[in-house]
């Protein structure tokens, strides 16, 4: 029994080391979607990653929002940094990278430089957003609490953006100045998800290594 238990730390510590560390889509060998709860687009989802990164996307079976992760100050919102820290599953040889799905609304804590919460303190420490990813590491979460619209295609361009986004935060890119372009920091407004092309620019294109 202490052996397993101490196999199942080693398991946990190679992964949270590994969540870290820098990937590249060439090095991905899968991506795997992990719905919290029912999460609508899972499929949308699915068919748009595998058919822009050429490569096999896994979906996990549903899981429950981590306990502790819910805030109240502001209603019902869920912290995106607790499930980014949730330990990440090993799939055989490979630790895929993940994209979790939640139909809840999440936040994160907006901080300055020197790390102390951003003013005014009411408005950042539970700052509403789409979805936070590592950058660069092993994991995102997207939200699309704040994506629903009428419009159906409207909100399959919205889920896939900010899917690609956070995906782009992964494999090491920050934001980009270019308007169109899928990294363009969308975080406070959907009128820019909305402006967004359907793809990287040339020179996050170049950066990820894709033709
Ligand atoms: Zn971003
Ligand atoms: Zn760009």
């Amino acid at each position: 029994m202490k052996k397993l238990l101490l196999i199942g730390c080693c398991l946990l510590l190679f992964a949270t080391c590994k969540r870290k560390a820098p990937v590249h889509p060439i090095d991905v060998n899968v991506i795997a979607l992990q719905p919290i709860g029912p999460f609508d687009a899972l499929y949308f989802v699915q068919g748009e990653v595998g058919a822009f990164f050429h490569k096999p996307v896994i979906i996990f079976p549903p899981i429950r929002m981590p306990s502790g992760a819910l805030d109240t100050t502001k209603g019902e919102r869920y912290s995106a940094d607790s499930i980014l820290r949730r330990p990440i599953p090993v799939t055989g040889d490979h630790l895929p990278v993940i994209v979790a799905l939640t139909e809840k609304d999440i936040f994160t804590t907006v901080r300055d430089k020197d790390g102390a919460v951003k003013l005014p303190a009411y408005k950042y420490a539970v700052w509403g957003i789409f979805g936070l990813g590592d950058c660069p590491g092993m994991a995102s979460v997207v939200s699309d609490f704040r994506l629903h619209t009428a419009d159906t295609a409207q909100y399959h361009h919205r889920i896939r953006t900010i899917v690609l986004h956070e995906l782009g935060h992964n494999f090491g890119l920050p934001h980009c100045p270019n308007p169109r372009c899928i990294m363009n920091d969308a975080n406070e407004k959907i009128a820019t998800i909305d402006k967004s092309s359907d793809d990287y620019c040339r020179s996050c294109r170049d950066q990820l290594g894709l033709p």
